[in-house]
C-alpha cells in the first residue's frame, strides 16, 4: 500500500480525536512531571491543524507536512509545540516531490522528522522526553522495512517499540526540559511527550492499515 496525501490528512485528523481523548490523562502526566498544559497543548495544536487543513487543502504532500508544523509552532507553544513543528518540517522534506509515499518512504519521513527533534532539542535516548518512544519506534520500522515486511507490519513494529518506550520512561529520570527540575521526583511517572509520540505512531498505524 502507498500513503496519499489525503491518507495523511486522515491520519492528522485522526491524531486529532486521540489527543482529544487523551487530553486529561496527556495533562495529568505533564502535572507530576511538568506543568501540566502538555495535553491542553497539543489538543488546542491539533484542533488547529484540523481547522487549517480543512479551510486550506494543501496541493501537495509536502504543503500538508509544512502547513501542520507552521500551525502547530505558531499555536501550541511551550516546548513541545517547537520540537513537533520541527517533526513535521523535517518529515515535509522527506516527501518533497513525491505524491505518494512507498513503506520505504514512510520509514524515512519518521527518521528525518525524529532526527529534527533530536538536532533541535538535544535529547538523547534515556533522557525521559519524547526520543524514548520515537528513536525505537524509527529503528524498528527501519528493521521490519529491511526484512521485507509491507506497511502495515513496519507500522505494528513502530508502534509496539514506542510502546515498550514510552513504559521505560517511568523508570528514566528526566535530565531534558521541566521534568528535569524535579531531579530524582521524576523517577515514577510516566513521560507525557513520550506517550503522546506512542499515540501519533499508533493512530498512523491504524489510519494507514490497509
Ligand atoms: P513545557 O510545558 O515544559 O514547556 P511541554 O508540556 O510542551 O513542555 O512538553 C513536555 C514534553 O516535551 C516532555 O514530556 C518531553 O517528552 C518533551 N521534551 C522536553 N524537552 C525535550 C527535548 N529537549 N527533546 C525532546 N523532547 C523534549
Ligand atoms: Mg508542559
Amino acid at each position: 500500500m502507498a500513503v496519499s496525501k489525503q491518507d495523511v490528512v486522515r491520519w492528522l485528523d485522526a491524531s486529532q480525536k486521540v489527543f482529544a481523548e487523551n487530553r486529561e490523562q496527556l495533562t495529568e502526566l505533564d502535572s507530576a512531571v511538568g506543568d501540566g498544559d502538555f495535553g491542553i497543548s497539543l489538543d488546542r495544536g491539533f484542533t488547529a491543524v484540523q481547522a487549517e487543513l480543512s479551510a486550506n487543502p494543501p496541493a501537495d504532500l509536502r504543503s500538508v507536512f509544512q502547513n501542520v508544523a507552521t500551525v502547530l509552532i505558531r499555536t501550541m507553544g511551550g516546548t513541545s509545540g517547537p520540537l513537533l513543528g520541527t517533526f513535521f518540517l523535517r518529515a515535509g522534506a522527506a516527501c518533497a516531490g513525491k505524491s505518494e509515499l512507498a513503506p520505504g518512504d514512510v520509514v524515512a519521513l519518521f527518521q528525518a522528522g525524529v532526527e529534527g527533534i533530536q538536532q533541535r532539542g538535544k535529547a538523547v535516548l534515556g533522557d525521559k522526553t519524547m526520543l524514548d518512544a520515537l528513536l525505537p519506534a524509527v529503528d524498528a520500522m527501519r528493521s521490519a522495512l529491511e526484512a521485507g515486511s509491507g506497511l502495515g507490519e513496519i507500522l505494528e513494529r513502530g508502534t509496539a517499540a514506542a510502546h515498550v518506550g514510552m513504559q521505560a520512561t517511568k523508570t528514566m529520570q528526566a535530565r531534558k526540559g521541566r521534568g528535569s527540575y524535579l531531579g530524582d521526583r521524576s523517577v515514577g511517572h510516566q513521560d507525557p511527550g513520550a506517550t503522546a509520540a506512542h499515540l501519533l505512531v499508533q493512530t498512523a498505524a491504524r489510519a494507514w492499515r490497509s
